[in-house]
């Protein structure tokens, strides 16, 4: 395995902090900042937000690797894509160079890590939430959605989460499950319905109010 270091796109990195420090300096709305990190091509900058924390891809190439089994990987080291040797070669260290339908295929590999970080995160946080509000939900699904960050089917009970919710902090994942959980127990956005999230998560509104922000 050798390590393809994104030097240039490091660069770029600090180039942008630099022109735009001043603009940077008076945001000081969280949100604001959140969103000009996801304005930014990860492609471009190397960064990747997990859970709300900027990681520093690495980029690792891997000899004999099918391109269909290229992948991110997260561990003690950081964040790691493993790309086959061949798809490297064709298209060089800098991923914003890459021809569009590569390209792509790298966007799907991030698509389909974070959609892995949503199942196996919500996966643990479900069962725990549940017993906490008292209601049984049924399967879990994780999709990318463009105009909502979970949903609910009162009748099956199966909740789904979406995919993009890895990248922002924990927290917002753990509302989203508790909002989910609690249309089990009321179909609609009434007070009762409110005062059961409130319950378990006291910061439900602020929450909300900071998702809608991101989204839009
Ligand atoms: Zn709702």
């Amino acid at each position: 395995m050798a390590s393809v270091p994104l030097r240039s796109t490091r660069a770029q990195i600090e180039s942008f902090l630099v022109t735009n420090e001043s603009w940077i300096r008076k945001t000081h709305d969280k949100v604001a900042k959140m969103r000009l990190k996801q304005a930014l091509n990860w492609r471009q900058t190397g960064l990747l937000p997990v859970w709300g924390a900027q990681f520093l891809l690495a980029v690792e190439e891997v000899g004999n690797l099918p391109r269909q089994q290229a992948k991110l990987e997260l561990d003690e080291g950081g964040l790691s894509m493993l790309l086959p040797s061949s798809l490297l070669s064709a298209n060089g260290p800098e991923l914003s160079r890459w021809p569009a339908e590569d390209a792509h295929a790298l966007d799907r590999l991030v698509d389909s890590f974070y959609h892995g970080q949503v199942r196996s995160a919500g996966g643990l946080l479900i069962p725990r939430l549940s017993q906490e509000i008292a209601v049984k939900p049924g399967n879990l699904a994780v999709r990318k959605m463009k105009s909502r960050w979970g949903s609910c089917n009162p009748r099956t009970g199966r909740i789904c989460l979406n995919s993009e919710l890895a990248r922002y902090d924990e927290k917002f994942l753990r509302y989203i499950v508790i909002h989910e959980l609690a249309h089990l127990r009321h179909a609609n956005h009434g007070a009762e319905f409110w005062t059961l999230v409130e319950k378990h998560e006291p910061q439900a509104r602020e929450l909300r109010k900071q998702l809608r922000q991101v989204s839009r």
